[in-house]
């Protein structure tokens, strides 16, 4: 691990939880529409073209040593799609100089990664999770809110094969009578491929979806319909918190993993933090509203990362734990094209 100059006392939450990782969104926009995240029928066409509400890059380091100094080791860039903020790789290539962040990792739709791969893996890039929800072109096209094409998307999956991303991490978010259809075929076409496909339980993010609980098939539906065409055994989380459930297939073609966050929530291990493009912190995927960082921000490192030790220790999320109690009131919530995932 690089040298890093932390707070003393690094903070914990109201539950005990230490702050490891950091979900950067650096672009609300999105080329994509799809129906659980940003339906075009409810976020417009030009949404979230307007630039200039964004953290600068010089902002953004600013922001990302101080995440470092109050424990922060994971980074992962998103969006929005990411692939949308312009000269992205030069902020990679800032980021990944940072001292204690030891994981620089992407989530992307994919369909524009054929043509920045390379730059990405240049400037110090190691890792991308791609979101796929479907094979079939018709499908994937509608599901993308007839905005993208699978074609594009493979062919960024194999640029960034060429360009040195050796495992790429394969989302598909699972919604019963949209594709489910898809799930034997997915694991077909990248069994034995070196990437990992994960399946992630539909969410109830956001306000723009409509989630109803008898839409998700849970993980262990799908992990015994694979289970039963190509048999799995389970393996042991790589690290404590990590949130998919991992399987390997019998036969040495690689390895699964399903990501339970409905049925089986993972808030007691959740060391998460997550900020807008526009420097807002949220504590939890389910966060109402955020607390704008920049003020802080603009008092520079030290001042900003006491500021994290205070707000994280006044955290006490565990939204997924107490999912589905009665008498909740309606509940104002963050979209997730505004934080990433
Ligand atoms: N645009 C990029 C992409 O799609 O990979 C990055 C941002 S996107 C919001 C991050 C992840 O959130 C995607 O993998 C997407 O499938 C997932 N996601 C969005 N809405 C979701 C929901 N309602 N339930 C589960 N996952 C969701
Ligand atoms: Fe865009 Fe990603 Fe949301 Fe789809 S999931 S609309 S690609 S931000
Ligand atoms: Fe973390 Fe909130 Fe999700 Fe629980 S519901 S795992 S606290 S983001």
């Amino acid at each position: 691990m690089n040298a890093v100059l932390r707070t003393p006392e690094l903070p914990l939450d109201l539950r005990g939880r230490p702050l490891r990782d950091l979900r950067l969104s650096v672009i609300e926009a999105c080329n994509f529409r799809c129906g659980y995240c940003m339906p075009a029928d409810k976020v417009p066409d030009d949404y979230g073209l307007e630039a200039a509400s964004r953290l600068s890059f010089d902002q953004i380091e600013v922001l990302v040593r101080s995440f470092a100094r109050v424990g922060v080791n994971k980074l992962r860039l998103t969006g929005g799609e990411p692939l949308l903020r312009k000269r992205l790789p030069e902020l990679v290539e800032r980021l990944a100089r940072i001292p204690g962040i030891d994981d620089l990792a992407m989530t992307t739709n994919g369909s524009l990664l054929a043509r920045h791969a390379q730059a990405l893996h240049d400037a110090g890039l190691r890792r991308i999770t791609i979101s796929l929800d479907a094979l079939e072109p018709a499908r994937f096209a509608e599901m993308s809110g007839g905005r993208g094409q699978i074609d594009a998307v493979l062919a960024g999956i194999d640029a960034a094969r060429a360009a040195g991303f050796s495992s790429l991490k394969l989302n598909c978010v699972v919604q019963r009578g949209v594709n489910e259809d898809q799930v034997l075929p997915l694991v077909e076409h990248f069994r034995g491929s070196g990437h990992v496909l994960r399946f992630i339980e539909f969410m109830d993010v956001g306000t723009c979806n409509g989630w109803q609980s008898g839409q998700v098939v849970s993980s262990a539906t799908l992990r015994d319909r694979v289970h039963a065409r190509w048999p799995l055994h389970a393996l042991d989380a790589h690290y404590r918190g990590e949130v998919a459930e991992r399987h390997a297939f019998d036969d040495g073609a690689g390895e699964i993993g399903f990501v339970s966050s409905v049925t089986a929530p993972f808030c007691g291990d959740c060391h998460r933090a997550r900020v807008s493009a526009d420097g807002q912190l949220y504590t939890c995927l389910f966060s109402g509203a955020g607390s704008d960082l920049r003020p802080a921000l603009g008092q520079g490192e030290t001042a900003l990362a006491e500021h994290l030790a205070g707000l994280w220790s006044r955290r006490g999320d565990r939204y997924s734990e107490i999912r589905g109690q009665a008498a909740q009131p309606p509940r104002k919530r963050v979209e997730m094209f505004l934080i990433g995932g």
